[in-house]
Parts: C-alpha cells; sequence; structure tokens
C-alpha cells in the first residue's frame, strides 16, 4: 500500500498515512477534523514506468540492459528534465544522475 503525506488544513498538523489508493482521506491524528489535504511526493507511477522502460526488453542480458542503460539514460533524463524540470527528476529519479 502507498504511503501518503497528509496536511490538515484546520489545525496544520502534517501526518503520513497508509491506505489503498481507493480508501478516503483519513482524519486529522491531530485534532480529528476530515479536511485534509494530500501532499504530493512521490513520482507518478507515469514516471517511474518511462525510466523502467529505458532499460530494454525483458529478454536482454544483464551485460546489455547496462549498456543500453548507461546510453539511454541521458537522453531519458534531457527528456525528463525538459517536461518536468530539473528539480523534480532529482528528486524522484535520483539513479538516472545529474550534475550537482
Ligand atoms: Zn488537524
Amino acid at each position: 500500500m502507498p504511503l501518503y503525506d497528509y496536511h490538515c488544513t484546520e489545525c496544520g498538523a502534517v501526518f503520513e498515512a497508509r491506505h489503498s489508493i481507493n480508501a478516503s482521506a483519513p482524519a486529522c491524528p491531530a485534532c480529528g477534523a476530515s479536511a485534509v489535504e494530500r501532499r504530493i511526493t512521490s513520482a507518478p507511477a507515469s514516471l517511474k514506468g518511462m525510466a523502467a522502460n529505458a532499460g530494454g526488453g525483458r529478454n536482454a542480458s544483464k551485460e546489455q540492459l547496462q549498456a543500453k542503460w548507461s546510453e539511454e539514460t541521458p537522453r531519458l533524463r534531457e527528456q525528463l528534465v525538459s517536461k518536468l524540470g530539473e528539480d523534480m527528476v532529482r528528486k524522484n529519479l535520483p539513479h538516472l544522475g545529474g550534475s550537482d
């Protein structure tokens, strides 16, 4: 089950809750209010899927995958940075590397 970050708009408390993707938001543990907002902290699934697909097909050998990965990664990263911004990519896909 995914872990979500919530922000209570009543008392300002920030808390984490683990629940299924279809469940409704939990009440604030500090004040009991149901006026909580989910904070987006993790990368969208589609973004992770893009990164995973950059490694190549399932039947490729480990060496082929590594070679393809090192070839594809800078290009993929460039695409993601132009779409999402440097901060987003660095935060959510640190394994893609980047200049610090
Ligand atoms: Zn609260």
